[in-house]
C-alpha cells in the first residue's frame, strides 16, 4: 500500500466507529465490473457493493437519470407527493405482483415496516400484544432492532437485550421445525427465498408451498425477503417468482437503487387494508424523488438491457466454472446458490484467499468464515467469469495448498 491510501486509512480509523473489518482498500472510482483503488490499481468486482451494483459501475444512463433529478427536486417530505414516486410505486408492483408500496432508506427499515404490519394485521384481529413472528435459524435480515430480533444467528442479537419481537426460530427447508415453533399466537413466518449472509442456501419449492398452504390455514402472513436474492439476481426479478408462491408482504433494497440508498416493503391488498394507517409508521427521507429517480432509472435500464435475461444466460457458465474449482480444490466441500448468487464451501476459512485474490485484483466477499459467495453485477460477462476463476484458482492454491 502507497502512501495515499495509508493516510487516509489512517484518518478514518480515527474517527470512524470501528464497527466494520475493512480491507485495506480506499476505492475510488469504478467502471462497469472493475474498480479502481486510490492509487490506480484496477481490480474485478464480483462483490458489486454487496449485491448492489446490479448494472455495474459509472452507468450513463443512470447517472443522467440522477443528474436531471438533481436539478429539479431531491427531497419534497411524504407531506408532498412527488412523481418519481408515484412512477417508482407502479412499476414496482408490476414487476412484482403486489398491492401496496412503502418507500424506506434501506433494507433493514424494509424489514422494520415489514414486521410492523404483520403484527398491526394480527392486532386488529384479536387485540392481542403478545404475538410471535417465526424466523429461519442461520437468516439475515438486518442490523436495527426490529430486523435483527428475527435474524438467525445468536452471535447478532446476544449483546443487545431483549429484542422488540418474540420470535421463535425453525431451520430453512425443514417443515416440521417450522411447525414445532408455531404457537396461536404465531401472526408471521419471515424467509429469505435464497439465504444470503447465512450460506446461499436456497429455500426449496415444497417447503415454501407447504408454509404458504399453513399461512393461508392459519392467517398468518408470510413475508419474504428478498433484499439480496431480489431484483433479477437469481435469474426471476424476484426469487419466489421462479415458484409462483406469492408472499403477503415483501421486502426490497440492495439493487433497487443501486447504490443509491433506498429499500421498499410491497404487500396484498388484502394487508394493505388491514395493517399499517396514517401515522402508524412513516419515514422522513422515505421515498423522496432522488431515490425514486434512481428506482425508475435501475428499472429503465433492466429492460433496456434485459438483465434478468442475461442471467439466465451467463449464470449457468458461473455454475460451470465454480463446479470446476470444486473438482480441483478438495479443500472446497460445496457449491451452491441459484444464479447470479452463488457459494463455494471450504473445509477452513476462506479469509487468506479472499485477501491473496484480492492483491492478484479481484474482489470477494464471504459469508460466514468459510464461504466465499459471488454476488457480482448482473451484466457479468463469461469472459469476466474466466477472469475471475483462474485468479482465484491461483489464490486457491497459493494460500491453502502452499
Ligand atoms: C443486506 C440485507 C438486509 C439489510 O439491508 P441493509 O440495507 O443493510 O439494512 C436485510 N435482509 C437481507 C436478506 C439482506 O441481504
Amino acid at each position: 500500500m502507497g502512501e495515499k491510501m495509508t493516510a487516509i486509512i489512517e484518518q478514518a480509523e480515527k474517527d470512524l466507529l470501528h464497527t466494520y473489518n475493512r480491507y485495506q482498500i480506499v476505492l475510488e472510482k469504478g467502471e462497469g465490473v472493475y474498480l479502481y483503488d486510490a492509487e490506480g490499481k484496477k481490480y474485478l468486482d464480483f462483490m458489486a457493493g454487496i449485491a448492489v451494483f446490479a448494472f455495474g459501475y459509472n452507468h450513463p444512463d443512470f447517472n443522467a437519470a440522477l443528474t436531471d433529478q438533481i436539478g429539479k427536486i431531491i427531497h419534497t417530505s411524504n407531506y408532498f407527493y412527488n412523481e418519481p414516486a408515484a412512477r417508482a410505486a407502479r412499476r414496482l408492483k408490476a414487476i412484482s405482483g403486489m398491492d401496496r408500496v412503502f418507500f424506506t432508506n434501506s433494507g433493514a427499515e424494509a424489514v422494520e415496516g415489514a414486521l410492523k404490519a404483520a403484527v398491526k394485521y394480527a392486532w386488529l384481529k384479536d387485540s392481542r400484544r403478545d404475538h410471535q413472528v417465526i424466523a429461519m435459524n442461520n437468516s439475515f435480515h438486518g442490523r436495527t432492532y426490529g430486523a435483527l430480533s428475527v435474524t438467525g444467528n445468536e452471535k447478532y442479537r446476544l449483546p443487545f437485550g431483549t429484542m422488540p419481537c418474540d420470535v421463535r426460530f425453525a431451520d430453512l427447508n425443514d417443515f416440521d421445525s417450522l411447525l414445532a415453533v408455531l404457537t396461536d399466537k404465531t401472526c408471521a413466518v419471515i424467509i429469505e427465498p435464497v439465504q444470503g449472509e447465512g450460506g446461499l442456501v436456497p429455500a426449496e419449492e415444497d417447503f415454501l408451498k407447504k408454509v404458504r398452504a399453513l399461512c393461508d390455514e392459519k392467517d398468518i402472513l408470510l413475508i419474504f425477503d428478498e433484499i439480496q436474492c431480489g431484483m433479477g439476481r437469481t435469474g426471476s426479478m424476484f426469487a419466489w417468482q421462479k415458484f409462483g408462491i406469492r408472499p403477503d408482504i415483501m421486502t426490497t433494497a440492495k439493487a433497487l437503487g443501486c447504490g443509491i440508498p433506498v429499500g421498499a416493503f410491497l404487500m396484498t391488498e388484502k394487508v394493505g387494508q388491514n395493517s399499517l394507517k396514517a401515522g402508524d409508521h412513516g419515514t422522513t427521507y422515505g421515498g423522496n424523488p432522488l431515490a425514486c429517480a434512481a428506482i425508475n432509472a435501475v428499472l429503465d435500464i433492466y429492460e433496456k438491457e434485459d438483465l434478468v435475461g442475461h442471467v439466465g444466460e451467463v449464470a449457468p457458465y458461473l455454475t460451470g466454472k465454480l463446479a470446476w474449482l470444486k473438482e480441483k480444490h478438495p479443500c472446497i466441500t460445496e457449491q451452491r446458490g441459484r444464479g447470479l448468487m452463488q457459494g463455494l464451501v471450504f473445509d477452513r476459512p476462506v479469509g487468506p484467499v479472499i485477501a491473496s485474490a484480492m492483491d492478484k485484483g479481484l474482489i470477494l466477499i464471504n459469508a460466514g468464515a468459510s464461504i466465499i459467495r459471488f454476488v457480482p453485477a448482473l451484466t457479468i460477462e463469461k469472459e469476466h467469469v474466466d477472469e475471475m476463476a483462474a485468479i482465484l484458482d491461483a489464490a486457491i492454491t497459493e494460500t491453502l495448498e502452499a
